[in-house]
């Protein structure tokens, strides 16, 4: 028997595959936000304000910045949008918030970008849907004029196809093409070479209009979960522009966030996507925010970037008649995002943390053996002691009411010795 065959050879962790795009530069002022190649993927979110509501929109840009968005699309819609856009710019540099903003144009961007030159340069990048620019010899003009304010300006381009706003006569013809065949595609599979086609064709003509490759990045963005996987898979064999990855309309709350992470982690796996969005739509009363809260789950989860301290909690069972563990586990989540804004600074490296809350004895002491710091809270029948674990070992007991309380100090303590020691320079 060989040794694979009795099992006898190491299992290899599996990674994310290394990306293969060229990199592009998104910037504003100061910050460069680089986009691909070894630059680390990157999260990006749109705002729902009127554009026109200059200041309300500026809110929603810092709000989106702060929770970790590093680039921000608005849409610019009207002359009255694309008037308000500088304004939203000055509002944000006024505020001290850097990020890059990206201008969503449809059917009139040409105009916009002409008419408006102050807009055109408060923008970082111009998202550009080839699917959207007109018809027929108009197209070719409107394509062109935003293409070269983008070079004028030296601003990126994203060139974003959608299955929404597919370009109908390419679509036209690819069938026409298709009928023509022995054997016809699938009409899907026309669907799928139309996307592909719509987003490389614009984007070797933006080139012979004067754009850098390396300022372009690509999108083809679909609502079906192995629709995009196919989509991307196909579009990443055929170029090394920059990818931008996102499930376009992706739904509500637990649907929208299941379906995007399952499509975007199984492509990031694969080392495609440089940018990332959760379209998620919003419940009612939740934050826009909630869109990147999700995108960076997913990068952390995949182990591709690291923005907050992990807690890991059991889902609890039979064994826990209490919530003692699930309140604790929700309040030191709760507390270790609401403190990372100061901490990042404070304590460099604390967003790789690892902490455990567990609900019993069963797998109590073993996952929080693998975590930084963890609990194991008595489960029911169990003794009311929860034994701490720090960096692998018993650290020592908790008993009595207070356990929460002192479990919370202990992670503190801990944050303080592991992480703060690196400014104090201890
Ligand atoms: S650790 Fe204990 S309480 Fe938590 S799920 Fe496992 S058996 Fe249940």
């Amino acid at each position: 028997m060989s040794d694979a065959a009795d099992g006898d050879t190491p299992i290899m962790p599996a990674h994310p595959a290394p990306r293969r795009s060229r990199q592009a530069r998104v910037t504003w002022g100061q910050r460069v936000v680089t986009v691909g190649g070894d630059a680390p993927v990157r999260v990006q979110s749109m705002t729902n304000t009127d554009t026109v509501d200059a200041i309300g929109t500026a809110i929603q840009v810092k709000e989106l910045a702060q929770a970790g968005s590093e680039l921000v699309r608005i849409t610019v819609n009207t002359p009255e949008a694309a008037e308000a856009v500088p304004a939203i710019r000055d509002q944000l540099d006024r505020m001290g918030i850097d990020v890059p903003l990206i201008g969503d144009f449809h059917y009139n961007g040409h105009r916009l970008l002409t008419d408006f030159p102050s807009c055109a340069q408060a923008l970082s990048k111009y998202r550009i849907n080839p699917g959207n620019v007109g018809k027929g010899d108009k197209r070719d003009r409107q394509f062109a004029l935003m293409v070269e304010a983008a070079a004028r300006h030296d601003k990126a381009v994203r060139i974003g196809v959608n299955w929404g706003s597919l370009d109908q006569e390419l679509l036209a013809s690819l069938m026409d093409r298709n009928a023509g065949r022995r054997v016809p595609w699938d009409a899907k599979q026309v669907m799928y070479q139309a996307l592909v086609e719509s987003a490389l064709q614009s984007a070797d003509w933006a080139r012979e209009l004067g754009l850098d490759p390396n300022q372009i990045i690509i999108s083809c963005k679909v609502s079906g979960v192995q629709d995009l996987i196919t989509v991307y898979q196909a579009l990443a064999s055929r170029c090394d522009y920059a990818l931008h990855l996102g499930l376009t309309e992706a739904g509500m709350g637990t649907k929208g966030t299941v379906a995007s992470a399952v499509s975007l982690g199984h492509l990031l796996q694969q080392g495609i996507g440089d940018t990332i969005r959760v379209s998620l739509t919003p419940q009612p009363g939740e934050a826009r925010t909630q869109e990147v809260v999700v995108a960076l789950e997913i990068l952390q989860a995949l182990g591709l970037r690291s923005f907050n301290p992990s807690v890991t909690a059991c889902p609890g069972c039979g064994r826990t008649t209490s919530t003692t563990f699930q309140e604790l586990a929700k309040q030191i989540d709760d507390h270790l995002r609401a403190m990372m804004p100061s901490w990042r600074e404070r304590y460099p490296g604390v967003e790789t943390m690892k902490v455990a809350v567990m609900g019993c004895i069963v797998n109590g002491p073993g996952e929080s053996k693998h975590a930084d710091i963890g609990i194991s809270l008595p489960g029911t029948g169990e003794a009311p002691a929860a034994p701490v674990y720090i960096d692998g070992e018993k650290a020592l007991t908790l008993r009595g009411d207070g356990i929460a309380a002192d479990f919370f100090r202990l992670v503190e303590d801990y944050i303080e010795r592991r992480f703060g020691s690196v400014t104090s320079g201890h």
